[in-house]
């Protein structure tokens, strides 16, 4: 196997469960603002509103086009208004609780800790995520992960997202590394892994539901502790 120097990590849906700790705030959420007793006929459906409008903003932002805090209660505005519900307190009270409460607890995949325990002694580790900077860094310091990664770019700070070339060259000049050298582990196709494919670094396609594509990664896993066994 290809010798590696670097290993660069993804962090929401790779490292830590960025659904199960969403899943987690909306139910918490739907209670305290009593989304049932105005309108809203299940968790499920108001979910599915918001990833809609979720996945519409965040492609917004992506480009450049809105700003986080537009995206962040817009979202639940959005929401809200397919609902019939046009209070805006509750839009601005849910778009603070959102990025705070989903980052009370530990949601880290299975695995996550194992596996850097044992990659943090052999590699240098790096993390590169699309996340905003203050939300990150609640997981970085509720979950400990500090003390495995020697570097971490946020988008916020390189001023660019993934799958762009410039926030990966950002995170490289930070660990003082080529792509080369290194190899990126993502659960995104597009983010992650056409992102660092198209600036020469390898991948390993973190793939926990089995999802059928057609890409070429240099690595495919299912579980995490699978690393222990490539690297
Ligand atoms: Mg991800």
């Amino acid at each position: 196997m290809k010798k590696y120097n670097h290993i660069f990590f993804d962090l929401d849906r790779t490292i830590w469960d960025f659904d199960a700790s969403a899943d987690d705030s909306f139910n918490r959420m739907f209670s305290k603002y009593g989304l049932g007793g105005r309108g809203v006929p299940s968790l499920e459906v108001f979910r599915e509103h918001y990833e809609k409008h979720n996945d519409l903003l965040w492609s917004w932002y992506r480009k450049g086009e809105i700003l986080k805090e537009v995206l962040n209660i817009k979202r639940f505005e959005m929401t809200l208004a397919d609902f019939g519900i046009s209070d805006n307190g509750i839009a601005i009270g849910m778009s603070e609780d959102y990025v705070k409460v989903n980052t009370e607890k530990v949601f880290l995949f299975p695995g996550a800790i194992e596996t850097l325990v044992y990659l943090t002694p052999k590699y240098p580790l790096h993390l590169i995520t699309n996340g905003f900077q203050e939300v990150q860094e609640q997981k970085f310091h509720i979950a400990q992960l500090y003390r495995y990664f020697k570097s971490v770019t946020t988008s916020e700070e390189a001023g660019i997202k993934k799958p762009e070339p410039g926030i990966f060259h950002f995170a490289m000049e930070k660990a003082n590394c080529s792509a080369d050298e290194s190899i990126i582990i993502g659960d995104d196709l597009v983010i992650d892994i056409a992102g660092a494919r198209n600036i020469g670094m390898d991948q390993v396609y973190f793939n926990p539901e089995g999802i059928r594509h057609k890409e070429n990664v240099t690595f495919e896993i299912s579980c995490l502790k699978e690393l222990i066994e490539i690297f």
